[in-house]
């Protein structure tokens, strides 16, 4: 018997048994959340930037902007915190400023994890915020990748030396899929 989301529509296989759709499956589809998020004229992004967070340690954060209600909820069953927007590689949010405007979650690593361990942590990120996007009104073009206006250079040419740039390394795991 097929499996539906709370809306009434049938699941997307493709994602069925994953642990985003454990949850997911309770609220409307993606579709359905994404018609509520055109309605409510919200322009839901989510970036994915990479930060430093201390001497040794780096981590990846996905943050999503101008969620509806029910995507936030849908989001904090995925292990997204309520946050403030982080400003740069070099600043973690929590210093940042006023809390709610964003929901984040993290992936932390130590900044001498070998680089196909980080391809993989990255690739992972990547199939989430795929189906994240299914849920923006703008779909693909809701997320953003790399988009701090200041970014810490060394930190990259360290994780990323054998793909030449980070922006290279997300384009190289997409092409692993
Ligand atoms: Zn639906």
């Amino acid at each position: 018997m097929q499996n539906r989301y709370h809306c009434g529509h049938a699941e997307h296989k493709q994602i069925a048994g994953s642990d985003w759709h454990a949850s997911a499956i309770q609220f409307p589809c993606p579709a359905c959340l994404r018609a509520m998020a055109i309605g409510q004229r919200k322009h839901t992004t989510a970036y994915v930037n990479l930060q430093q967070i201390g001497a040794a340690m780096a981590s990846f954060v996905v943050e999503v902007s101008d969620a509806t209600a029910a995507l936030g909820e849908l989001l904090s069953r995925q292990g997204y915190c309520s946050s403030s927007p982080a400003r740069d590689e070099l600043t973690h949010a929590a210093e940042a400023g006023r809390d709610g405007q964003v929901w984040r979650k993290e992936y932390h690593f130590g900044s001498d994890t070998p680089p196909h361990f980080v391809m993989a942590l990255m690739q992972t990120i990547k199939q989430e915020v795929t189906i994240l996007s299914e849920y923006c009104p703008a779909l693909d073009g809701a997320v953003a990748f790399m988009a701090f206006p200041r970014r810490n250079a060394d930190l990259e040419a360290n994780l990323f030396a054998e793909h030449g740039s980070l922006e290279d390394a997300w384009h190289a795991s997409a092409a692993m899929q």
